[in-house]
């Protein structure tokens, strides 16, 4: 179990600058994302695309915003929780009882949900048979891809994904790329390589084919695939892999017995907590008249909320504003005072 000031519920940027702004006034927070990686829309939607209007840097990419935001949070030595998603929310006394789904319990009196659109999941396969194969022999994700050596694989998919993980794999493993359609979607570089490795027999293309059905008792062993024109087709496999790309879903979120609309929060403007005391929401997810989604604005939104959590992680203490340029307090928690 593990006590905290503040759960911080998404990493994306607005999550990582509500970090900033709770370590500046002293409260500790614990990170919690579904993702394996820290950035949010940022890192998982567009890290190479440029952004040109984060206030006072004229252009960066995703990347780039997430590792600075990384940086400025440094000195708070922050935990993150990754590939943890939150599923249950419930009050216990005076604080928030937190349970992730690998059953990791926080307790906290202040919960900062900058949870964006909601967890990013994978796209799957539309037949209802694949489910049971997943985390056995059917997967979304590579977690190691040791996992997969010497093994035979079919990879599904037209994007980057499909395509870096098709050449990836070929190199220790007998691969079998599959897409629905006869041209490919990433990058032009993996696609004329893919077709090299096809041609030099390193791995097989097989398109335009769909998934029709999986065969096996615990794990998978063959699975049928059929074109465009009617034709079937049955290849003996030890995995499947499907990369279809993400979709968003605002998931337990819902459950928690905050007041939604259309899939988000509503808040009020001057702390933005939500309808429950110590849950506040931050980002994408909140609303408000006039609300922008823009990482800007939930930078402004942080900074508000996180004063909102002093009051209730140090009730005996009182809240007293300073610029982080003369505070010598904030100096400290920052690492840069200098000695008088
Ligand atoms: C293509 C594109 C371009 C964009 N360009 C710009 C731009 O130029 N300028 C600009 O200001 N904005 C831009 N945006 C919007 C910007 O990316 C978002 O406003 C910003 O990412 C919102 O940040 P956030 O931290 O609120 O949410 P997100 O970045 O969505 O992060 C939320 C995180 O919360 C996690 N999460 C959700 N639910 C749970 C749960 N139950 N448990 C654990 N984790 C959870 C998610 O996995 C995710 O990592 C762009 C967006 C896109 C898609």
């Amino acid at each position: 179990m593990i006590k905290t000031d503040v759960v911080v519920i998404g990493a994306g940027p607005t999550g990582l600058f509500a970090v900033h702004q709770l370590g500046i006034i002293g409260l500790k927070a614990e990170v919690i994302d579904n993702l394996d990686k820290i950035g949010g829309q940022c890192i998982e939607l567009y890290p190479d695309k440029p952004i040109y209007d984060i206030p006072a840097i004229p252009e960066c990419t995703g990347e780039t915003l997430t590792k600075n935001l990384l940086d400025q949070i440094k000195p708070f030595k922050t935990n993150f929780h990754l590939n943890e998603r939150v599923q249950e929310v419930s009050k216990e006394k005076n604080n928030w009882k937190i349970v992730t789904s690998k059953n990791r319990i926080f307790i906290s009196p202040n919960i900062i949900i900058a949870g964006g659109v909601g967890s990013f999941e994978p796209r799957k396969f539309s037949i209802k048979e694949a489910e049971k194969f997943e985390k056995n022999s059917l997967f979304y994700s590579v977690k190691d891809k040791n996992y997969f050596n010497d093994k035979k694989i079919c990879i599904f998919g037209g994007g980057d994904s499909a395509l870096d993980w098709a050449i990836e794999l070929s190199k220790k493993s007998k691969v079998i790329l599959v897409h629905r359609r006869n041209e490919f979607r990433g990058a032009g570089h993996s696609v004329a390589l893919v077709k090299k490795l096809e041609k030099e027999n390193v791995l097989q293309i097989k398109t335009p084919f769909q998934l029709t059905s999986v065969e096996g008792v615990n794990r998978i062993n063959a699975i049928k695939i059929k074109s465009e024109e009617g034709k079937t087709e049955t290849i003996s496999t030890d995995y499947v892999l499907g990369f279809f790309g993400l979709i968003m879903k605002l998931g337990p979120i819902a459950e928690w017995g905050l007041n939604l609309d259309k899939k988000t929060i509503p808040v009020n403007t001057e702390n933005f907590q939500t309808n429950k005391k110590g849950i506040f929401a931050i980002g994408d997810i909140c609303s408000y008249p006039g609300k922008l989604k823009l990482i800007l604005s939930g930078f402004h939104e942080g900074a508000l909320a996180a004063r909102a959590c002093f009051k209730l992680a140090k009730p005996s203490e009182t809240y007293r504003f300073e610029y982080t340029t003369v505070s010598k307090s904030m100096q400290e928690r920052l690492g840069v005072k200098k000695s008088d």
